[in-house]
């Protein structure tokens, strides 16, 4: 009898990462361009906000926000960097596949099943909570955790108020604790409420930290600040702030832009080749649902990006725009799948192969990210983080 081989598991999560020999034309359909020079940039800015000891961070969960974990990752290497956090163990796996070096820590919850993944690809592991620290020392080998206690937001992390169970996670003989944390919450502004709420976790915090050291318990990293807690509140750095949206040249949203003087760039463009030109005559419709009709003869261009690469279907019939050779290009109809039709009647020339721009520079126009997100009602965090995997990913 023939034996049925299970295929081995693979982590994948949309990098498609070959030589240049397997696959040596990444801009054929849609890609995203990311800018080393303004990744470097924005690098350098942050670092100047952190007190002298204190490393970034970089946040590459989620591709990276979309950007493309590895190569993000790897460009960061190659500046230096050599610390990240992840939200998943595959992701963490994924870095490490693909040769990144350095500290790489797993904010999220990981299974039981997988921790030996944690000891063969050298991860750290969050400890989410006491009944968690238990079930991780009962796998039996040495973990590197980071502990994660909960000041406020109520999500994960113990308690801070079980200081006893905290001093239990410590007692754990098989984790190697590497350091302390807290998430917070409300540190996107410093509005009274706020500021007196983020003040309040960060005093919470450090109380957890002076008694613990009275005990005797070795407290080695620690660190509270993500993207906006830097940047708010930066007399709360420890020895890691981690970084996310930030790095990336963006805040959630304009308003937090326009609130900080940091000079940040964006580091990523999406673009799309136009498929297809063709004229479209009065009265004639376009795309699914008769969604669009010319209301004269007009000309539509078929883009190669579609709502499954991350352009949000709520952008469809006029929501949204592209720019063509530095003019803008109203999205007509719905944004199907895997494709979008434009309207083109008011650009010259415009032919099949020609790059449309759906986030970033275009002559003297550009789309950025915060556009997007306020027509889509969302903060450029979900927008990126949801650019798909079909995306080509390019270092530029
Ligand atoms: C995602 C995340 C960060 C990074 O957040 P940004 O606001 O993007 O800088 C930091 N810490 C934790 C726990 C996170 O989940």
């Amino acid at each position: 009898m023939k034996t049925v081989v299970l295929p081995q598991h693979r982590f994948y999560t949309g990098n498609l990462i070959l030589s240049n020999a397997q696959y040596p034309y990444r801009k054929g359909r849609a890609w995203i361009e990311l800018n080393s020079q303004n990744l470097r940039h924005n690098v350098n800015q942050l670092y100047n906000l952190l007190p002298s000891g204190c490393q970034l961070m970089p946040a590459v969960k989620a591709n990276a926000y979309g950007h493309g974990a590895v190569l993000v990752s790897k460009e960061l290497n190659s500046f230096g960097v050599h610390c990240f956090c992840v939200a998943t163990v595959s992701e963490g796996v994924e870095l490490r596949r693909n040769g990144i070096k350095g500290d790489i820590l797993i904010l999220g919850y990981t299974c039981s099943k997988q921790f030996f993944l944690l000891n063969k690809y050298h991860l750290i592991q969050t400890v989410i909570d006491y009944p968690y620290a238990e079930i991780l020392n009962a796998y039996g080998k040495k973990i590197k955790v980071h502990l994660k206690i909960d000041t406020g937001m109520h999500r994960l992390g113990e308690r801070s108020e079980k200081f006893d169970d905290i001093c239990n996670i410590f007692k754990c003989k098989n984790l190697i604790i590497e350091g302390l944390y807290t998430h917070l919450c409300a540190s996107d502004n410093t509005l009274p409420q706020e500021k007196a709420f983020t003040m309040k976790q960060a005093t919470t915090f450090f109380e957890v930290i002076s008694r613990l050291k009275e005990c005797g318990y070795i407290c080695p990293k620690i660190h509270l600040q993500a993207s906006c807690g830097l940047l708010n509140y930066p007399e709360l750095s420890g020895d890691y702030a981690r970084i996310g949206i930030a790095l990336y040249g963006v805040l959630s949203n304009r308003e937090d832009m326009l609130n900080h003087t940091i000079d940040l760039r964006p580091v990523l463009s999406v673009k799309a080749r136009v498929a297809s030109v063709k004229d479209l005559f009065k009265g004639e419709n376009a795309g699914y649902g008769l969604q669009y009709t010319a209301n004269r003869d007009r000309k539509i261009a078929v883009l190669a990006i579609g709502y499954a690469d991350g352009l949000p279907r709520s952008l469809s019939c006029g929501n949204g725009k592209v720019l063509i050779n530095g003019y803008e290009a109203p999205i007509a109809g719905r944004i199907c799948m895997d494709q979008t039709l434009v309207d083109i009647s008011d650009i010259p020339n415009v032919m099949s192969g020609d790059i449309a721009v759906v986030i970033g520079k275009s002559g003297n126009s550009e789309i950025t990210a915060y556009d997007l997100a306020e027509q889509t009602k969302t903060i450029t965090n979900e927008l990126l983080s949801r650019l798909g995997a079909r995306l080509e990913r390019i270092m530029i």
